[in-house]
């Protein structure tokens, strides 16, 4: 890989964590990226003469951090606004406090006996769930109901360009619940959600936790598909939001893995990155709230693998000690 790919990679993954400023004559990640374009467009890399040592980015971590992407397709998906749900208030202050798990030792199973600590993260909403009654589909009793609805939605303009509604898919009434940012070009092809290269790699993650795709609930904060994967909008979060959060009321889970930024930061109504958001039980209207990388993230980010599965570990772990 030649220094401004070596560049552009690390910057890719910069945006990636939820960062969007970095220090190099005050210039944004992505003024850096379309410079390193423009500088590609006058002068392509393959003629370009190598330089004598790999450019190293300024202020970069570790090398090892940062990991060469795999050859993948690029993620169309550009970097993510952080756009919050307005038909939930954050009733709690927010606490970030980090203390011993106080371990039962109920649990004997190895991906239990690995979790010895539970970072409390942010607490979004009170557990009574006061604020969740005001929502358009409060009266909606079920999920399939739910879905109707979803497939005939025009609440904002993606049904439009949309070939399918991607309402979600997996137990009703799963104790497990993973959410997306949106379907992508498969799930638009096939009204499921995760059934590209990223979900093959979310089933295999949920298997490493002995969960099957059946056994949870998986849909995303926006049932239609953004065009060109671009990034959802403020608009489209807020019209589409009240679906995902009558899901969550109706399936009840014990624990909710937000995959990527995108569900991250909007489900816990804020802007910090994912990096910061992650190793912490946050508390989504007193439903215990894991963070993780996205799948397609990882898929470019082989590096992101081992924190990835400490996360799931946790929320293994959370979804246990609920169960037991
Ligand atoms: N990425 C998502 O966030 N959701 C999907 O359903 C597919 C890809």
């Amino acid at each position: 890989m030649d220094g401004r790919e070596r560049l552009r990679a690390y910057l890719e993954q910069r945006r990636e964590l939820g960062e969007s400023e970095f220090v190099l004559d005050s210039m944004s990640i992505d003024e850096a990226l379309s410079a390193i374009d423009k500088l590609r467009a006058a002068s392509p890399a393959k003629s370009a003469p190598r330089p004598q040592q790999p450019a190293r980015p300024v202020s970069a971590p570790p090398a090892a951090r940062v990991a060469p992407p795999a050859p993948q397709p690029p993620d169309p998906r550009p970097a993510v606004p952080v756009t919050p749900v307005r038909v939930r208030e954050r009733a709690d202050e927010v606490r970030e406090q980090s203390r011993n798990a106080a371990n039962d030792g109920n649990h004997a199973d190895g991906v239990d006996e690995a979790v010895t600590e539970e970072r409390q993260g942010l607490v979004v909403g009170n557990a009574n769930g006061t604020l969740f009654e005001q929502n358009p589909f409060h009266n909606v009793g079920s999920i399939d109901a739910l879905a109707k609805l979803i497939e005939t939605c025009t609440r904002c303009p993606l049904y439009k360009t949309a070939k399918h509604a991607v309402p979600g898919s997996g137990d009703r009434q799963a104790d497990f619940m993973c959410v997306g940012e949106a379907p992508g070009a498969n799930e638009d092809e096939t009204g499921q959600p995760f059934v590209g290269q990223a979900g093959g790699l979310l089933t295999k993650i949920l298997a490493a936790i002995d969960l099957t795709r059946d056994q949870v609930f998986i849909t995303n904060v926006l049932k239609h598909r953004p065009p060109g994967n671009r990034n959802p909008a403020p608009s489209e979060v807020e019209a589409c939001s009240p679906y995902l959060v009558r899901q969550i009321q109706m399936i009840k889970p014990k624990v909710i893995l937000a995959l990527g930024t995108f569900a991250a930061q909007t489900l816990l109504e804020t802007k910090t990155p994912i990096g910061k958001l992650r190793g912490a039980v946050h508390r989504y209207y007193g439903i215990p709230l894991i963070v993780t990388y996205h799948p397609a993230a990882l898929l470019r980010n082989p590096a992101w693998k081992r924190p990835t599965w400490e996360d799931v570990k946790l929320a293994r772990h959370v979804l246990d000690s609920a169960k037991s």
